[in-house]
């Protein structure tokens, strides 16, 4: 596709969504065969529109996402493009072949596949372009308010500088916001299997951009012993005023242990992925009565281990998401990476999870009231993004 060709795409995905937004902000919203919403809450399971407008009414949700890394937006077009621009070697030269490159089920293989596709982004505007490119996915999908996750210390290990990196994705959260109407926060991710003193380093870097950096927060391989590598640096974090959060992806290394040293330890707000709480029982009570907020995905094709192949993936997640929710828990569903796995966005991903577990719209509206509640917001502004949200229910019930 042509550049004429892509922006042409892009504006039409653009019309598309102010409409949708129009809806929501006046008249109750219509699915693509023009019935209303309104109407939708009078049809039974089995009424041939039912399923239809509960599609639809998933996607003009106004929605919050929680777990959304920038560096997996990146798409394998968008990743052909800058390896082209940037004189990249060492990556796949068609789009199957970076599919095939993201594609491996097991985690390491995945992470180093992802560190290649990132090393494609080398200037400020490159940096901008993979974050409106999301900016420009999360509006079609009406999520208004996006925690994007970047990994500093894969780039600047590869020489890209830290305001480099930072200037594109402050350009991009706050064209979003003027051109778009959307909100993008920013969370700091810190390698879990690099050194202290390169997280120390990021620490000091993201003080300079504090103003647009709402967390801190790790990710990556989880490296034997990286809890206590990384506690200084975390409670550093919290001292310096930033939220604090941790990656426990299913069944990784020493989760139980890990998942621990977070919740009584750190103390932290927010768990990303977090299912195995489900195996530790012990910690539900402390993540209760914390409310804590668990951003689990559903999309995630790998595993290091191979027992799990018995009972993984999507199954997995949604089971263990009600298990979690029943518990009490402060769940909520977001994307982890949508530009690698099969670029599934929210609204996808939430309607996968519905078919899968058969929501009411009370429930769908639930999990977002969950992700507004944990987002790292003031109370202010998650009162008006609740109400907005109260808005919407509401003029589906008329
Ligand atoms: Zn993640």
């Amino acid at each position: 596709m042509n550049e004429f060709a892509r922006a042409a795409a892009l504006a039409a995905g653009l019309l598309l969504m102010s409409d949708a937004n129009a809806q929501f902000n006046g008249k109750p919203p219509e699915d693509a065969g023009g019935q209303l919403l309104s109407e939708s809450h009078k049809y039974g399971r089995d009424h041939p529109d039912y399923r239809q407008n509960m599609l639809h009414f998933i996607r003009a949700m106004p929605k919050a996402e929680l777990h959304v890394h920038f560096e997996g937006t990146l798409t394998p077009p968008k990743i052909l493009e800058l390896a082209a621009r940037n004189n990249i070697e060492g990556l796949p030269q068609d789009i199957p072949g970076i599919h095939r490159m993201l594609a491996s089920s097991v985690l390491t293989q995945f992470l180093e596949g992802l560190a290649k596709s990132r090393s494609v982004m080398v200037t400020q505007q490159d940096f901008y372009e993979v974050a409106y490119d999301f900016a420009l996915r999360q509006l079609e999908n009406n999520v208004v308010y996006t925690e994007l996750m970047f990994d500093p210390q894969g780039h600047t290990s590869r020489g890209v500088a830290f305001d480099t990196m930072m200037s594109g994705l402050v350009q991009a959260k706050q064209e979003a916001a003027e051109k778009l109407g959307i909100r993008i926060e920013l969370l700091m991710q810190l390698h879990r299997d690099r050194s202290r003193e390169s997280a120390l380093q990021a620490l000091e870097d993201a003080q300079r951009w504090k103003a647009h950096i709402v967390g801190v927060g790790m990710d990556n391989g989880p490296q034997e012993g990286y809890a206590e590598k990384l506690e200084p640096v975390m409670l550093r974090a919290r001292e310096l005023g930033f939220h604090i959060s941790g990656h426990i992806d299913r069944y990784e290394l020493d989760y139980e242990k890990n998942l621990a040293w977070l919740l009584q330890t750190l103390k932290v707000g927010r768990v990303d992925h977090g299912i195995n709480i489900m195996d530790t029982p012990q910690l539900i009570p402390t993540a209760r009565e914390r409310e804590v907020t668990f951003t689990v995905c559903g999309a995630t094709t790998y595993s290091d281990n191979p027992a799990l192949y018995e009972d993984s993936g999507f199954k997995l997640y949604t089971r263990r998401i009600d298990e979690m929710t029943e518990a009490g828990l402060k769940t909520t569903i977001n994307t982890d990476d949508p530009g690698y796995f099969a670029g599934i966005y929210l609204s996808e991903m939430i309607q996968a999870f519905y078919e899968e577990n058969g929501y009411t719209r009370e429930q769908l509206l639930d999990f977002q009231r969950r992700a507004f509640g944990g987002a790292w917001l003031s109370e202010a502004d998650k009162r008006a993004y609740l109400a907005a949200l109260d808005a919407y229910a509401a003029a589906g019930e008329r």
